[in-house]
Parts: C-alpha cells; sequence; structure tokens
C-alpha cells in the first residue's frame, strides 16, 4: 500500500469511509464490517467516522470490527455536530462516541461543519480533550478559506490538524484556495465523497469517464478515485459496503495517468481559475 504524510504521519493513500453503514439488515452489516476488515487487513490504516452517521449506528458497526485490531496500528476519526461545539458538550459527545468505537481515544477529533458557536470555545473545549488524553489532535470539517484563516488566528487554532472537504473530480474549487493554503500551513486535508457520494449524486459522469477507463481497462470508480489521489499530497475516503469494492478501491491506489490523460480530463473537468463558494454534501 503506498502510504502519505498526513496528520505528521505515515498513513494509507486512501481511508475508509463509514457514511450510512450499520443502518441495514444484520445481513447488510455483516458485509459492511467484512468490507472494512478486508481494507484493515491490505493495509489501509485510517477510518472515517461520525456521530451523526446514523445518529451512532456508524461509530458502533466500526466499534466492532476494531476492537479485533492493535489500537495503534490505524488512526480513527469522528466528528461531532456544530451544536455539541461548546466545551461541555464536546466532552459529552466524545465520551459517548469512545463508547460506541469501544476505544479509548481517537486520533482526530472533528467540527463536522461550523454552527454557532464561537470558534474559540471550541478549539478550548478540543484542547482540553487534548490534555485529558481522549483525542490525540483534533481538527475541522467543510471549512471555507476564509474560515481556516479566522481559526489560525485564534489562541491555539494553528493546532488544528486536519480540513476534511469535498473533492472530487466535478468539484474542483478547494484546489483553487483551500489546498495551496493547508499545505502551506501544514493542514493536512481529507477530500470526502471522491465517487459523488451515494449513487454517484453529486457527481456528473462525462463519457470521457467511461471512455479512459475502458481504455485504461480499469473501472471509472477506480479511474474518479486514483484522480483524487494523483498528487500524493492528501487523503482521500471512499466509503463502501462491499469487500469487492474494497478490492476495487485498494487496486486504485495503483492506478497512474499520463500527462495527456490528465489533459483530458482537465477539459472536461475544468481547474478552478477563480475562488468559489465551498461545495458541501
Ligand atoms: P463516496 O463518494 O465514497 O461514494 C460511495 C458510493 O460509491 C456508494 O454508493 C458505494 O456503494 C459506491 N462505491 C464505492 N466503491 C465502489 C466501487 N469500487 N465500485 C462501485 N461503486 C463503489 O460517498 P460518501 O459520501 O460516503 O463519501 C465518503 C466518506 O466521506 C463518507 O462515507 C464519510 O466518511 C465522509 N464524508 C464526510 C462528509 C463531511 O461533511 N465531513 C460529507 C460526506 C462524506 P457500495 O457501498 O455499494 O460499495
Amino acid at each position: 500500500m503506498k502510504n502519505i504524510r498526513f496528520n505528521q504521519q505515515q498513513t494509507s493513500a486512501i481511508g475508509i469511509g463509514t457514511w450510512h453503514i450499520g443502518e441495514g439488515t444484520p445481513n447488510e452489516s455483516q458485509h459492511q464490517m467484512d468490507a472494512i476488515r478486508y481494507g484493515l487487513d491490505h493495509g489501509i490504516n485510517l477510518i472515517d467516522t461520525a456521530e451523526m452517521y446514523g445518529e451512532g449506528l456508524s461509530e458502533t458497526l466500526v466499534g466492532k470490527v476494531i476492537k479485533d485490531y492493535p489500537r495503534e496500528k490505524f488512526q480513527l476519526v469522528s466528528k461531532f455536530y456544530p451544536y455539541h461545539a461548546t466545551e461541555k458538550l464536546i466532552e459529552t459527545s466524545l465520551k459517548k462516541s469512545l463508547q460506541r468505537l469501544q476505544t479509548d481515544y481517537l486520533d482526530l477529533y472533528l467540527l463536522h461543519w461550523r454552527g454557532d458557536t464561537p470558534l474559540i470555545e471550541t478549539v478550548t473545549g478540543l484542547e482540553k480533550m487534548v490534555q485529558a488524553g481522549l483525542i490525540k489532535n483534533w481538527g475541522v470539517s467543510n471549512f471555507d478559506l476564509n474560515d481556516l484563516k479566522e481559526l489560525s488566528q485564534l489562541k491555539n487554532g494553528t493546532n488544528c490538524r486536519v480540513n476534511e472537504d469535498l473533492y472530487n473530480i466535478g468539484s474542483r474549487g478547494i484546489e483553487y484556495d483551500i489546498l495551496p493554503w493547508q499545505k502551506q500551513h501544514q493542514m493536512s486535508f481529507i477530500g470526502y465523497s471522491p465517487f459523488g457520494s451515494d449513487g454517484g449524486a453529486y457527481l456528473n459522469i462525462k463519457p470521457i469517464l467511461k471512455e479512459m477507463a475502458q481504455a485504461k481497462h480499469i473501472t471509472v470508480h477506480q479511474l474518479l478515485l486514483a484522480w483524487v489521489i494523483r498528487n500524493h499530497d492528501l487523503l482521500s475516503i471512499p466509503k463502501t459496503s462491499s469487500v469487492e469494492h474494497m478490492k476495487s478501491n485498494l487496486e486504485a491506489v495503483d492506478v497512474s495517468f499520463t500527462a495527456d490523460e490528465l489533459e483530458l480530463l482537465d477539459q472536461n473537468y475544468p481547474k478552478p481559475n477563480q475562488a468559489t463558494s465551498l461545495e458541501t454534501i
């Protein structure tokens, strides 16, 4: 498995997304657990979840899987609701997440998106959780450049390790300003929904993707994932419920592109040439 530098450590080139898992039948949950196990057994060492996902059902399913693995072998990322972003509620949410996940610490705890709580209060609460040893580090999600700049001005604001935003071939806005800013400030980037989320609802699959995938003897999903991680400078966290798709996503890590192929994709899905509003799901 290829690694990237992420959160100041060596991390697999892709992580495991877990939105919508643990919400179905016992049989579906079994397939989802098998898929996560397959990923962990084949070199993936990061899992992304959130208290929001199935109101704890995703964390519960992840907890059932990871209890069989040495905890230090992977990074565990979870997120709290913006309306749990006060000092007191962060602690309550975190302890519930840890219980569901059957672990005693998170590697990263993220503010899921920005709400009404003043950022300084959230940062203070997160720093306390670091001090208490319940989280190693913290970060944010769905932050745009202005949010990141504001955060960085606050006391301890530069301790923010990661920002997690939407990133796939059809949503490239972050390339213009957010990603360069994060690189400059040594803040890692997690790109979510590499396939445009469940059913590809947020991504327009143009004919070029099918043509290029066919020519490269890969699937469109493999092409989409390989494209997101093409520069080895960010983490993508595809979600899948099946071992078959997990295998396919693992194979995509080794797919590379020629300069001509990248140019052709740019023509169909242009790079941003100006700042745009942050897209979210
Ligand atoms: P993705 O873009 O990862 O797409 C998931 C869909 O792709 C599912 O329908 C899945 O089906 C399908 N799929 C996965 N692998 C393959 C494959 N190899 N071949 C064919 N189909 C495939 O969607 P998500 O929105 O779930 O994003 C990924 C993760 O990012 C989330 O699970 C979550 O952890 C995180 N996220 C974070 C957000 C935030 O606000 N911070 C917002 C949205 C997502 P199947 O399950 O059947 O394989």
